[in-house]
């Protein structure tokens, strides 16, 4: 027990030297890369990775190795559309004991969702019980979506939310007054508003009906000012953390694909913008996502 309180004083020491030299992130994560003890104690949470996606084929098992080394202890996988769950469910159940499979029809693929998908989704739920029911949403971004047939596949499937007693993994574009007013009439379980990208109103009024806000790549990127000053003035106990790969990379993989194993980085920069310590801040985080999925793992050490 000394040792350990040694070595993480020693840890915290050290992280502030790097603190206090501000310049570049990819120092803090690259320090605590060298530093497995220390990684090992941080359980992290990847509260949404498209692992399942093709675009991972050529390297998922090296990535997931890597996942383990670095404190990256779980990993939701949401679905996108009924054609994909087949393959995220397989993934999900060869490492049940990192990859936690959601089930649902995106909003940004209506086109391909038909009305008998939503039965089939209900059955799927039923038989293979995912943590979630996600991705899944309203995404008012483009001009050119059917806005009618995206809320009418999010309203159904928030029904089954609603049957099933899941929480809810929302995708969300400028459209959080319309989702936070259906939310209210309803008795939704809570869930994920994923890169969280409304006010900080919405973010409370998303908190009062037992939502968590996901923070991902974007908030790396020190452009982002709106999202950074959102990052410092809400709770810890609303957050979790997200990579949304392979997209939305954090600002030292810009233009690359994103990796879950590039988690380390947003817990950094969120930790400096916070001014807490990247394991208060990893291990809140992580409580969060694991009690509203309802996922109980005891941390096994490094892999
Ligand atoms: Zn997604």
């Amino acid at each position: 027990m000394a040792d350990f309180r040694d070595e993480l004083n020693s840890y915290k020491t050290r992280y502030q030297q790097k603190q206090n030299n501000r310049s570049n992130f990819r120092h803090t994560f690259h320090y605590c890369d060298d530093y497995q003890g220390i990684l090992y104690l941080m359980e992290l949470l990847d509260s949404h990775c498209h692992l399942d996606l093709p675009i991972f084929d050529p390297d998922r098992d090296a990535i997931l190795a890597r996942c383990g080394k670095i404190g990256v202890k779980s990993i939701i996988v949401p679905g996108i559309n009924k054609a994909g769950w087949g393959r995220l469910l397989t993934l999900c159940s060869r490492h049940s004991n990192l990859l936690y499979p959601a089930l649902g029809l995106h909003p940004l693929f209506w086109a391909q969702h038909k009305e008998t998908d939503l039965s089939e989704l209900a059955r799927q739920i039923h038989q293979h019980q995912p943590v979630a029911v996600g991705e899944i949403g309203l995404d008012y971004y483009l001009p050119d979506q059917n806005r009618t047939r995206q809320l009418g596949c999010f309203e159904a499937q928030l029904d089954i939310a609603e049957q099933t007693g899941l929480p809810v993994i929302l995708h969300v574009r400028k459209a959080h007054d319309v989702v936070l007013g259906l939310l209210r009439r309803r008795r939704i379980k809570g869930g994920v508003a994923h890169a969280f990208n409304g006010s900080l109103q919405q973010a409370e009024q998303y908190i009062g009906l037992g939502f968590k806000l996901g923070f991902g790549g974007t908030v790396t990127h020190s452009r982002a000012h709106r999202l950074r000053r959102l990052a410092q003035q809400l709770p810890l106990s609303a957050l979790v953390l997200e990579t949304d790969a392979p997209d939305m990379a954090p600002a030292n993989h810009h233009g690359e694909r994103n990796r879950p194993d590039y988690l380390p980085e947003i817990l950094n920069t969120l930790a400096h913008l916070r001014d807490e310590n990247p394991l208060t801040v990893a291990t809140r985080t992580t409580a969060n996502a694991k009690q509203l999925f309802a996922i109980n793992i005891t941390n096994q050490g490094p892999a």
